[in-house]
């Protein structure tokens, strides 16, 4: 404990008191430069050595410069590491917003309301694949139509899942072995649904009658 470069400069008379003898959570300090005597952690004794108005004993006029040098360096540094803390939870913040909230650097103003990085990016991501969906199918006559087709979305879907590495079958295979299991799955599906049609449309007659 006291053992920073703080405490070089200043002599601890008191652990638990301040200068009024009343218990205190800063030890009470001596200051071996000026012998001004306050109660202070590391914070408030670089404040006193660099005569930071409110911070500390008052100002120590008798401080060396070596010491006022290193302080110095100190506030600098934590003040930097602050600033970086602050920037990185904006960051964090407005990532974390997905475009819901304002960003903390326009809160409580009147201005229109910043979309979040994580929000723009995926619009932007959205719009690409928008875009190419509608370049396939003017660029190769699909009918429009076939943007309504289960199979379609489905397809999608099955594509998004695997990720961005997702490359087709080669034509070849597409051709043959891709296409006749399919067909042959999809002539199965097919004739399973259009039996349970045909039950339920016999049964609706048969009700019916
Ligand atoms: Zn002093």
């Amino acid at each position: 404990m006291y053992e920073g470069p703080e405490f070089k400069h200043c002599k601890v008379i008191d652990p638990k008191a301040d200068a009024q003898g009343k218990s205190s959570n800063n030890p009470l300090v001596k200051c071996e430069h000026c012998a001004n005597e306050f109660s202070a952690g590391a914070y408030r004794i670089r404040g006193q050595i660099l005569g930071i108005r409110g911070r500390g004993g008052g100002n120590c006029l008798e401080a060396p410069q070596d010491a006022k040098d290193l302080f110095q360096a100190i506030e600098n540094e934590k003040a930097a590491a602050t600033s970086k803390k602050r920037k990185r939870d904006d960051l964090d913040q407005l990532t974390a917003n997905d475009g819901s909230a304002t960003a903390p650097s326009t809160a409580g103003s009147t201005g229109p309301v910043q979309i979040g990085i994580k929000q723009a990016f995926s619009n932007s991501i959205k719009a690409d694949a928008d875009a190419a969906v509608c370049r396939y199918f003017y660029a190769e006559g699909t009918p429009f139509v076939k943007i309504e087709s289960p199979y379609f979305l489905d397809m999608l879907q099955k594509v998004a899942l695997f990720g961005a590495g997702y490359r087709p079958p080669p034509l070849k295979r597409l051709r043959t072995d891709g296409i006749d299991k399919e067909k042959a799955l999809l002539d199965k599906d097919l004739e399973v649904r259009s039996a349970s049609h045909r039950t339920a449309t016999l049964e609706y007659c048969a009700c019916n009658v």
